[in-house]
């Protein structure tokens, strides 16, 4: 069961990496290691596409996990980026970008009365963590299972993304005690979480959820399911917290939880807001985040954070939507669900397409596909096949059957539609082996 698709020369790139990097690396999913074979070594992105080592293009279905909402380098953010550098690249100082940079957030997420910038969406995570625990002076954190809110110790309990294809269920390295003070739930389930918070609901200090899960493939939230943590938090003292780092200004503009039936009290950013630079942002109200130093006793601190540089991207990428970008963000993706729904029928290969705007699950199962349980019951070592057959045939995959698709503007669906026969010849790949 050797699949190689990648060319001799990043096949040399990654022996090369592999002899500094842990596993050629710098994030676990890169590597192959849930779909086998060998990465390609990327050179150079040009709106939907990308080109690696050997020369090869592809079309790009991860778009730096959704970071790239514009494609890849969209000329007013390297501009930007270019005029910023200029400048000086970090000051350790405050500078007009910063603020000018949450103005524009705050404009569109409203309940980011206060917020920090940061260099991830982990430390946004952790960083409202530390609010919520202050704030309360509880510990217990509530998560979902095929959550992943990044790699701080805490939340690295049942979570998803490269974490749940690892087939682990937590991190070594995490104290017993650290792994205790966080609570797992199943997604889309109200009745667990009412249960829960009856005996539980007065120790718990903060709910964090990714309103429609993007690390466990698409899975959209039930009707219901927010508008009760919503409830439930609120009844208990606890914070509701959003975890937009995904769907945060990919969707619409700001963030999605309030079209869901939810209130946050604390929201994450990260991906989109840096425009592919490392950016993370969280916030809230004047009541929770003004307990955050140098106002309050909550501490957190970044020598990079707010860095310059990262801020005019995220600036440019924001003043460059037009009214045209989420409609057509939307369009890409209408268009990628359908390729896949038609080609897996053409090719009798049962499927479970989810799509929410830009973002596209796809499951090798039947469906249906409510949560960690059901998403982890689709067929991975078909996925790992269909990923291979789709990158002979130019077409980039998230590297891991728990991750999601992700188109940008720049994915357009004349693009998509000239790719139709690429879709087709990597779903004949995996045809007729229906058990
Ligand atoms: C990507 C992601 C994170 C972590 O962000 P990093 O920048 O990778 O640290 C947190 N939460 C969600 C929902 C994410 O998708």
């Amino acid at each position: 069961m050797t699949f190689d698709s990648a060319g001799p020369r990043s096949r040399a790139l990654f022996r090369r990496a592999e002899r500094v990097l842990v596993g050629g690396v710098d994030s676990p999913v890169r590597s192959f290691a849930q779909v086998g074979g060998t990465p390609p070594f990327i050179v150079r992105g040009e709106g939907a596409w990308i080109v690696d080592a050997d020369g090869r293009r592809y079309l790009d279905l991860v778009n730096s996990w959704g970071a790239n909402l514009l494609g890849h380098a969209p000329p007013a953010v390297v501009a930007a980026v270019r005029a910023a550098a200029g400048d000086g690249l970090s000051f350790g100082a405050p500078t007009e970008r910063e603020h000018r940079l949450a103005e524009r957030i705050r404009r569109e997420v409203p309940t980011m009365e206060r917020m920090r910038f940061v260099t991830s969406g982990t430390e946004a995570v952790m960083s409202a963590i530390r609010v919520a625990r202050g704030a309360t002076g509880r510990r217990r954190i509530v998560k979902f299972a095929g959550g992943y809110h990044g790699h701080l110790d805490g939340l690295l309990v049942r979570a998803g993304s490269g974490v749940a294809s690892a087939g682990r269920a937590a991190s070594g390295g995490v104290s017993p005690a650290t792994a205790r003070e966080t609570s797992v739930l199943p997604y889309n389930d109200p009745a667990a979480a009412e249960r829960f918070f009856r005996r539980h609901g007065s120790e718990v200090a903060a709910v964090i959820v990714e309103p429609i899960a993007g690390n466990m493939g698409l899975v959209p939230p039930r009707d219901g399911f927010l508008p009760t943590l919503d409830r439930l938090c609120h009844g208990a003292g606890a914070l509701l917290i959003a975890d937009e780092v995904i769907t945060g200004f990919r969707l619409r503009r700001g963030a999605i939880h309030p079209t869901l039936g939810a209130r946050a009290d604390l929201v994450t950013l990260g991906k989109v807001i840096g425009a592919g630079l490392p950016v993370g942002a969280y916030g809230g109200p004047r009541r929770w985040m003004d307990q955050v130093a140098p106002l309050g006793p909550i501490y957190q601190a970044g020598t990079l954070a707010g860095n310059p540089v990262a801020m005019a991207a995220g600036e440019a990428l924001l003043a460059a939507r037009t009214a045209r970008t989420y409609p057509a963000l939307d369009a890409a993706g209408a268009t990628l669900a359908g390729l896949l729904e038609s080609e897996a029928a053409r090719a009798r290969v049962p499927v479970t397409v989810h799509r929410r705007g830009s973002m596209v699950g796809l499951f090798f199962t039947q469906g249906p596909v409510t949560d960690f349980a059901s998403a982890q019951a689709a067929d991975s070592a078909r996925y790992a096949r269909f990923f291979h057959a789709a990158l002979r045939a130019g077409i980039y995959l998230p590297p891991s059957p728990m991750e999601t698709l992700f188109a940008s503007t720049e994915t357009t669906p004349e693009i998509l539609e000239q790719q139709r026969v690429a879709f087709r010849r990597a779903f004949a790949a995996v045809a007729g082996e229906n058990d």
